[in-house]
């Protein structure tokens, strides 16, 4: 009997999911599928390794009122069909944030969870989500080990003063200090990257991950030197809904002089601001793009000047670029966003060929430029799926079970 991995990867508003046969030396899902609109009205699909489709809408009869909990007790009852009779060795949770407890993949036990509880207000959007996937497959799979994988842990590389803000010495050794995050989309990119650019993959490379949430990470030798996000997972770009980097002296100001409470603060920087708040229209970089409101075209300017800015200030904590590897939604995706970025970059080196650009190929810098430019699409379920290997592997009571 051949064994899999089931990955789970769960939002605010989408649960993604992917399967993962744990025999074999190659690191693809046999099964990928996700349920969107998690609140609203969710949407159901799911397709094998050949693209097939193997699902959708099924569990649209769900409404608006179905928790996270109703959603994977579904998706566990609707993939043993799947499965045959493959036995289900593991589950890999992303997870946001490890804090400074965890700084590598770690079976789940009660103790660890609730660890991971005290660090819901560091990621209010994400942590509790990623927790509540946790406790719902324990209710169906006690029996599986569950393994987080925490976004936080490729930073752990970084030095003291990368992760230090400039507080007092007793908040950070409070544990007050940047952490970092999209780390296990950094750690395939870094994986992926001699296959495409051989040894320069060592080099100074910077990778932008430009989703819904945004961060960039700037590496040496593929290893997490500095990164634009910090303490949460608001800081540094412009995102989607969230705003990014910000004198917190405005957040002062919300409060004195407009008197706003702490919940209303979060929802504005946290799902008020970044492309939505600017444009007034939408969080989605394709609707703006497709948008002829100067709103829109303003919002799209304004993430790409902030985006250029990030990036140059994190290739002083390297000193200089060798390559620059666009990733997620909008880095894979969006060739004016790569345009508007890179045009602001000419000055360090950094030279498109707009034709590859235009098309989405893998290298899209010109002849002329120093620095390579590449777009790579990131696969964080296949890091979550090779960490659950390794713990299993390394631990035969739990693969027993
Ligand atoms: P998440 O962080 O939720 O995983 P994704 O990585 O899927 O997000 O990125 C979502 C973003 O990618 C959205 O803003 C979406 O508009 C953008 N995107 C996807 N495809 C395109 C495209 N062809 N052109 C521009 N933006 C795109």
């Amino acid at each position: 009997m051949s064994e899999v991995i089931l990955t789970l990867n769960s939002g605010s508003s989408s649960l993604k999911f992917a399967v993962f046969e744990s025999g074999t030396s190659k690191n693809t899902a046999s099964i990928t599928g996700k349920i969107t609109e998690i609140g609203r009205a969710p949407q159901f699909s799911a397709r094998g390794s050949d693209g097939d489709m193997l699902g959708k809408g099924e569990l649209s009869n769900l409404n608006a009122t179905a928790s996270h909990e109703d959603i994977i007790a579904l998706l566990l009852t609707w993939l043993p069909q799947y499965l045959g009779n493959h036995r289900l060795i593991a589950i890999g949770h992303r997870v946001v944030h490890g804090g400074s407890f965890f700084s590598k993949p770690t079976l789940v036990t009660n103790e660890v969870l609730e660890k991971l509880e005290t660090l819901i207000p560091l990621a209010p959007l994400h942590q509790p989500h990623n927790l509540a996937a946790i406790r719902a497959v324990t209710k169906w799979h006690s029996d599986v080990p569950q393994i987080a994988c925490f976004d936080t842990a490729f930073h752990r590389t970084q030095d003291r003063l990368a992760s230090l803000f400039a507080l007092p010495r007793s908040l950070s050794n409070e544990g007050i200090v940047r952490y970092g995050f999209h780390g296990l989309s950094y750690e395939y990119i870094a994986s992926a990257l001699p296959q495409h650019i051989g040894a320069a993959a060592e080099g100074r490379v910077i990778v932008a991950h430009l989703g819904n949430g945004a961060s960039m990470c700037a590496m040496s030798n593929r290893k997490s030197v500095a990164t634009s996000m910090g303490f949460t997972a608001l800081d540094g770009l412009m995102m989607g809904q969230r705003c990014g980097s910000l004198d917190p002296g405005v957040v002062l100001y919300l409060m004195q002089s407009k008197g706003m409470s702490t919940d209303q603060i979060e929802d504005l920087l946290y799902r008020q601001s970044g492309l939505l708040g600017v444009s007034g229209i939408s969080n989605d970089m394709q609707v703006l793009q497709d948008s002829n409101d100067p709103h829109a075209r303003e919002a799209i300017d304004l993430y790409c000047f902030r985006a250029a800015n990030v990036l140059a200030g994190l290739v002083t904590a390297i000193g200089g670029l060798d390559a620059l590897v666009f990733t997620a939604g909008i880095g894979e995706n969006s060739a004016p966003v790569r345009k508007l970025i890179c045009d602001r970059l000419v000055w360090m080196g950094v030279h498109l060929d707009d034709e590859a650009n235009d098309i989405g190929a893998i290298k899209i810098s010109s002849d002329q430029s120093s620095v390579s430019v590449l777009t790579l699409p990131t696969d964080e379920e296949s890091v979550v799926a090779k960490a659950c290997r390794g713990l299993v592997a390394s631990n035969p009571i739990n693969s027993q079970k």
